[in-house]
């Protein structure tokens, strides 16, 4: 069986966290945690990138930033992960879903302004399977409106923008290293901020509200409660099994695009016929390889598909279920505008496995079983 997901395991991870285990320090903000933050800032080329417990603690910590509070409203695309949509929610926000464009799956810039009210405060762009949403309009549209732009980019990593990595173009950034991600360290995550102004109410709120950072930097000489906070500092046992992935970061990213290509060309032909429909990548989007998926004709036909592949030793998987359609999506959230994609095309997408290291045999093999399945 063809599993869907492989955690990334690259072969220096244990190395490393036995070294964290004789550096005596294994909480928060180690050697590990210093090196990953540093790579971020350099590679993505942001003011400051912090380590977080996981990417839905980094949207939780961006909420905080932002000052977002009851009654406010944020702007985010109903086919996404809960996690997008919770971060606001707990600071008692509503969620205000805006419909999907069908070729990306991604927030239909040209509704959000439609939606945008007296109370909206955020737009919250969710870069799909690694593709940039349309990023200038929607920072075009912020600044009009005065809204913070918060990217769910858990998906991102190592994806661009013409030429700006993905999480560095709104205030903030949110990477996820959950084992279905790219990079990953079992869970973490990381928040980016682009305006170096936040960084120290950012890791005073990462550590529980204390300026315990400054601390440890020598730059004051005891700590104290600065604000209210959290604790969305990782432990550094999972920061060194990040590392060893980041050391090899475009390796792992040729491999997945490899994969992704070798996807793409194989299942053309099926695409021509008309069976399915293959991912689209805008232009001046470059991607990372984060998923591969395919469109059928309807749910009722998904649902036969996952089945069969299943049958024939390959573990493919649907996604999403629209957050307005689900219990606390209704109670906690609205539709704005008409949902003419976000239902249909969820209902469609399957996701094909993808992973760092799936063979080329494995894609072929997959490929094969997909033709046979629709001749
Ligand atoms: C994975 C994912 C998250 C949550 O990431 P965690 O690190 O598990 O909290 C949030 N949003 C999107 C779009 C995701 O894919």
């Amino acid at each position: 069986m063809i599993s869907f997901n492989r955690p990334p395991h690259v072969g220096r991870e244990e190395t490393y966290i036995a070294e964290a285990i004789a550096n005596g320090k294994i909480c928060g903000d180690g050697m590990f945690t210093r090196k990953c933050s540093e790579w971020l800032q350099i590679h993505a080329k942001t003011a400051k990138a912090l380590l977080t417990t996981s990417c839905t603690h980094a949207i939780e910590m961006a909420a905080l930033l932002a000052g977002i509070g009851p009654g406010d409203e944020v702007i985010m695309p109903s086919y996404t992960f809960v996690s997008t949509a919770d971060a606001f929610v707990l600071r008692g926000a509503k969620a205000v879903f805006v419909d999907i464009r069908p070729d990306t799956m991604n927030l239909d810039e040209t509704l959000i302004e439609d939606a945008i009210t007296e109370h909206t405060r955020a737009i919250v762009p969710v870069h799909y399977a690694g593709v940039a949403c349309e990023m200038d309009t929607i920072m075009e549209i912020a600044g009009r409106h005065g809204l913070f732009v918060v990217e769910d980019a858990a998906q991102g990593m190592m994806a661009s923008y013409k030429g700006r990595m993905l999480g560095t173009i709104g205030d903030f950034g949110c990477y996820s290293f959950h084992e279905t991600k790219n990079y990953s360290m079992g869970e973490g995550g990381a928040l980016l901020i682009k305006d170096s102004k936040d960084i120290l109410r950012a890791e005073i709120i990462r550590e529980k509200g204390t300026n315990r950072s400054q601390f440890f930097r020598g730059e004051i000489d005891k700590y104290s409660w600065q604000d209210a906070g959290s604790s969305y500092l990782p432990s550094d046992i999972n920061a060194a099994y990040l590392w060893a992935q980041l050391e090899i970061a475009e390796e792992i990213n040729r491999d997945r695009l490899h994969s992704w290509q070798l996807y793409h060309e194989l299942l053309k032909p099926l695409a021509d016929e008309g069976k399915i429909e293959l991912p689209q990548v805008p232009e001046g989007c470059a991607h990372n390889g984060h998923m591969f998926y395919i469109k059928v004709r309807d749910i009722a036909e998904r649902t036969e598909l996952l089945t069969y592949l299943k049958e024939h030793g390959v573990y493919a998987v649907f996604h999403y279920i629209p957050l307005h359609s689900a219990p606390a999506g209704r109670k906690y959230g609205r539709f704005h505008g008409e949902d003419k994609y976000t239902t249909r095309e969820s209902e469609r997408l399957v996701r094909l496995p993808m992973y760092y290291g799936l063979g080329e045999e494995d894609v072929e093999m997959i490929c094969h079983q997909l033709g046979r399945y629709f001749s």
